[in-house]
């Protein structure tokens, strides 16, 4: 079967929700893939920053055998010996007290959004009922119908209604918006501290530090979404850290796995996730020891392989290079480690064309709000792969 089979027989038999680059991936390898044509692609966009630590590594893959030849799934009705040690080392590497394991990002994050409420009632005494959660203009948070009850793109809410109610919406990255927004019966403040969907939109130096002194302040939980910004693709552990905060909740997801299995996590301390007991809240798989296992890998394999360090440092080459591209397209190139996005001018004709020229020329990235093109690699990219990316990525640039 060739590319154009594999299609034709998705087309048919899949639901249409998503608009896919024509590429059919059958195996990879660090930042490479290959389609069922044997064609090489470098990998530009690491499945959404979940293969941080590159395809296929092969000491999570090992971990990933080892552990499914054990036992995959007791669920928690019993405990396993690899969920317990994932607690301990996923707060000991981020500084959080408690941890509660998930397995989608969407998942986490309904699950802090449950935490947040049941501690405005429990421990702030927010009239029942009447708790509110303030996100920001442009996120993205997920698809479930909570989630999307506070999302400003249209596409992402029609035909959903009616939505959960509780949410405010405040323009991100403006701080008056939100000092004016926090009531009383105001529990959470939710933030992507760089919004990935959106964009790749960083906001105003001191934002998240403003808005972290109001939170505290007013006594409402500063929650940072750092499912994609999270576990090194930033430059640093968390995007968080560009500004002197700790928030109160954090949600992290995709490179948890290094991409090879849905595992998530909601990191907090006991004040908040102490608030639920047994049977509050739960999941079939999450916290199941192949997950853990594999997560627990993954996170060695990024402090020890210095992958926060290497989207540091090679994130700046990348941004660097970049500018040094001459193209009329471009109106503005931004990014922290290996997190960037260029924006295109509104003439340039959105971004697809350039996605799938790239596509074309061995390098894999998708559009990202039609004018954006999104570089987020694998982290363990080297300098000479960028040079080979870059030079294909100013070719294109010079289309008319
Ligand atoms: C991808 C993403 C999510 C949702 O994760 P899923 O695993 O797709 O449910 C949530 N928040 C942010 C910032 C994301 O990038």
């Amino acid at each position: 079967m060739n590319t154009q089979d594999f299609i034709a027989i998705e087309e048919k038999y899949g639901a249409h929700n998503y608009h896919p680059l024509d590429v059919v991936i059958e195996k990879a390898q660090g930042v490479w893939v290959w389609d069922v044509e044997g064609n090489k692609y470098l990998d530009c966009l690491a499945a959404y920053s979940a293969v941080n630590q590159g395809h296929c590594h092969p000491r999570i893959i090992s971990k990933l055998k080892e552990q499914a030849e054990k036992v995959t799934l007791t669920s928690r009705a019993f405990r396993n010996d690899q969920l317990p040690l994932l607690t301990q080392e996923l707060c000991e590497l981020t500084g959080y007290k408690m941890m509660l394991p998930m397995n989608s990002g969407a998942e986490a994050v309904e699950t802090a959004l449950k935490a947040a409420r049941k501690w405005g009632y429990k421990v702030k005494n927010v009239e029942d009922g009447k708790a509110e959660i303030i996100a920001c203009t442009n996120n993205f948070s997920g698809r479930t119908i909570s989630i999307i009850s506070f999302s400003t793109e249209e596409q992402y809410r029609d035909g959903y209604a009616p939505f959960t109610p509780g949410y405010k919406v405040v323009e991100y990255g403006n701080i008056e918006e939100l000092e004016k927004a926090i009531k009383p019966n105001t529990v959470a403040f939710l933030v992507e501290p760089i919004q990935g969907e959106g964009g790749v939109i960083i906001p105003p130096d001191g934002y998240l530090k403003a808005a972290f002194d109001l939170c505290k302040k007013n006594n409402v939980l500063f929650i940072a979404d750092e499912i994609q910004s999270g576990l090194g693709r930033s430059g640093k552990l968390f995007a968080y850290q560009y500004e002197e905060i700790r928030p109160d909740v954090v949600i992290i997801g995709k490179a948890l796995s290094g991409g090879c299995y849905p595992v998530s996590a909601v990191l907090s301390d006991k004040e908040v996730l102490g608030v639920f007991n047994p049977g509050d809240h739960g999941s079939t798989f999450g916290g199941n020891p192949l997950g853990a296992a594999i997560a627990r890998e993954s996170l060695k394999v990024l402090v020890e392989e210095k992958l926060v360090e290497n989207s540091f440092e090679l994130g700046n080459y990348f941004r660097e290079k970049l500018n040094e591209v001459k193209s009329a397209h471009v109106k503005e190139i931004r990014g922290r480690g290996l997190f960037i996005g260029v924006e295109l001018h509104p003439e340039a004709g959105g971004a697809r064309r350039f996605c799938e020229a790239l596509m074309k020329r061995g390098v894999l990235c998708k559009e990202t709000h039609s004018h954006v093109i999104r570089f987020a690699p694998p982290l363990v990219i080297t300098k000479e792969e960028i040079d080979w990316a870059i030079s294909h990525v100013s070719d294109v640039l010079q289309m008319p």
